[in-house]
């Protein structure tokens, strides 16, 4: 960032701290106001989800009410945001190109050097099902680990677990679809079956020491089903949490989600007793929406943020789409609001262009395209 460039974001981010700071003490703000104002845009919608594919948004809004935030704008926006990078694993599995072992473990250092405390390195599943990520065990062990950073990976049952116990990884994770074709198809399981799958994986991992994770796909829709209904989004987040994960990363798998619609979806979670220190959120950019889904996701108070760096990765259900939400273009809204990452933005347009070289391609991050003109303009080093 050149110094001009620096200058003016970092005025950006006092005048924001000031402003919210302000704000604050004008009406206090707490986890129950957001809890509070649950009801008010939800009761009109009488349990139908606002959208999901095809859905006709426009039918919902009239009765959800204008300016359900006016007011409260940014009230409960949190101090501090963790950045969950989930590129090594939800990024590179949707790559077409296979990053090579060095390649990841550089990208994974960089990305901790850069200030990185929660990563997701890799994936413990069949090699044949997911060819990209067939290194495993070789990522995982071969990894230098640093201290006061998690380092996660999937396992999609006992067998994977193991794996990853093996290699010395101190939290996994597992995934659900709130949709039960998706669960069906995707990993072949009956939602019932797949809850017994994990209700041992999750037993065997807390008695090892080991946190567990639980990622709800398709929250915001499904590639087969259209709208997910909320009662089944509670169903397998509740399941989740029951068999004791410690946090639920929300998925918009394939990126249909809206703003509306994710603030929906939260306060209901909210209204039925989550803990906001329970809730991640998860958005693939595929249309476009991802950077505002997490900004309103932030207004209710979620301190957790999942992405990936460069905007890694595609949809499996639409060739040629965006990937995850590009994790330098959230830590640049994040730093810009006001909102501590303990991450430093400058490290990270340097990894995420070197992954971007050794897969061939122009990744995604508006925040990188935009450093990398102002690098050119300037003469300054990338
Ligand atoms: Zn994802």
């Amino acid at each position: 960032m050149g110094r001009t460039e620096r200058d003016a974001s970092e005025g950006a981010t006092r005048d924001a701290a000031l402003k919210r700071r302000s704000a604050k003490r004008g009406t206090m703000s707490t986890v129950s106001s957001a809890v509070s104002e649950t009801n008010a845009p939800a009761q009109g919608l009488q349990g139908a989800m606002p959208s999901g594919p095809g859905a006709v948004v426009g039918g919902v809004g009239s009765q959800a009410g204008a300016g359900d935030f006016t007011g409260h704008l940014f009230d409960a926006l949190p101090d501090h945001v963790d950045v969950y990078e989930v590129g090594p694993r939800d990024g590179l599995q949707n790559e077409r190109t296979i990053l090579p072992l060095d390649a990841k473990l550089a990208m994974i250092e960089g990305l901790v050097d850069a200030g990185i405390r929660r990563i997701e390195i890799t994936s413990f599943v069949n090699p044949r099902w997911i060819p990209a990520l067939a290194d495993h065990m070789e990522v995982a062990t071969k990894l230098r680990r640093r201290e006061g950073v998690y380092y996660s990976a999937l396992v999609p049952n006992l067998r994977g677990l193991d794996s990853a116990s093996r290699a010395g990884m101190n939290e996994v994770a597992i995934f659900m679809a709130a949709s039960a074709t998706h669960n069906r198809k995707n990993i072949n399981k009956t939602t019932a079956q797949a809850f017994e799958t994990y209700a041992e994986v999750c037993r065997e991992a807390l008695d090892r020491g080991m946190r567990v994770r639980g990622y709800v796909s398709c929250v915001f829709g499904c590639p087969y089903e259209g709208q997910v209904p909320f009662e089944n989004v509670w169903q397998v987040a509740r399941g989740l949490l029951d068999l004791g994960v410690y946090e639920l990363s929300l998925g918009d798998t394939i990126g249909v989600a809206n703003p509306r619609q994710v603030a929906w979806v939260l306060r209901k979670l909210l209204a039925e007793g989550v803990d906001l220190s329970q809730i991640a959120v998860h958005f693939h950019d595929t249309r476009g929406t991802a950077l505002a889904n997490v900004a309103v996701a932030l207004q209710l108070g979620v301190r957790t943020v999942d992405s990936s760096l460069g905007g890694l990765g595609g949809c499996p259900y639409a060739p040629g789409a965006s990937g995850n939400v590009a994790t330098e273009d959230v830590v640049y809204m994040l730093e810009g609001m006001g909102v501590e990452t303990g991450i430093d933005l400058d490290q990270l347009p340097a990894v995420s262009l070197e992954v971007a070289s050794r897969l061939g391609r122009e990744l995604p991050s508006k925040y990188t395209k935009a450093h990398v003109g102002h690098c050119a303009r300037t003469g300054a080093a990338v």
